[in-house]
């Protein structure tokens, strides 16, 4: 059942979402995070305030910019709709919880790092180094404890960077050897583990079903922090679920 409390994390998280598109477009244009109003990037006109509302004001424009009538990206409803959506997920999983507000904060770093990577095939020191500060403080709240973290980013930064030293930077860039790292501290070492094994699924099926759709050759680049952030929130929520049924299955 949808409760009121919900309902309102719902409109945080859409807020939230929108806080996200003015992000991602400021490391985009490399433009400071503290002047300026958000503005059409078409016509350049400020956008007005009652032109902000997350989701409701897309639907009111029809999708179109008030001044110039050109389309607003599709990007930003979208980002809104996903904060809100996995917000309220995160929730249902841990109610009102330390680790529901750590991880909300983890959701909103992770999807920043998805879109980017997804539309630039980018994944910035500017948002991986404060990504990597939190996910430090969060998990040592949430007592993930210290050996557990230590072995989380030996072995996400490791592995990342075995294959980047063997493929000589060709199949993954730098920037994922961070997000490895960042996941190590986020997850601890075995919801890691349980995530890179997500990743590679999600990756294999995304990989096979966009070369059947002829969009991609077999030897395109995927931007492979896509797979690696929505792992990562999988196992955030479901981990433990994941881990006893490997367990189960082996033992
Ligand atoms: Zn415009």
């Amino acid at each position: 059942m949808i409760t009121f409390t919900a309902l309102l994390i719902f409109i945080v998280g859409i807020n939230i979402g929108s806080f996200l598109n003015a992000i991602i477009w400021r490391l985009h244009t490399k433009e400071g995070f503290l002047r300026g109003r958000s503005y059409c990037p078409k016509c350049k006109t400020s956008i007005r305030a009652r032109d902000l509302v997350p989701l409701l004001s897309y639907a009111l424009l029809r999708g179109r910019c008030r001044d110039c009538q050109k389309h607003i990206d599709w990007q930003y409803p979208l980002v809104e709709l996903i904060t809100g959506v996995l917000f309220v997920i995160t929730y249902l999983k841990f109610s009102l919880s330390e680790e529901f507000i750590v991880y909300a904060i983890y959701v909103s770093f992770l999807i920043v790092v998805f879109v980017f990577d997804l539309r630039h095939y980018l994944i910035l020191d500017r948002v991986m180094l404060p990504a990597g500060i939190v996910a430090l403080f969060g998990s040592l709240i949430l007592g993930v404890g210290f050996f557990n973290i230590l072995i989380g980013i030996i072995i996400g930064g490791g592995f990342f960077f075995l294959q980047y030293v063997l493929s000589r930077g060709k199949w993954i860039g730098g920037g994922d050897i961070r997000l490895g790292l960042v996941m190590g501290l986020m997850l601890g070492w075995e919801k890691l583990l349980a995530a890179l094994f997500v990743s590679y699924l999600i990756g294999s099926v995304a990989g096979i079903s966009l070369v059947l759709w002829k969009q991609k050759k077999w030897q395109s680049r995927l931007p492979f922090g896509v797979f690696l952030t929505t792992a990562t929130f999988v196992t955030l929520v479901w981990g433990e679920v994941l881990i006893n049924w490997y367990l189960d299955l082996v033992g």
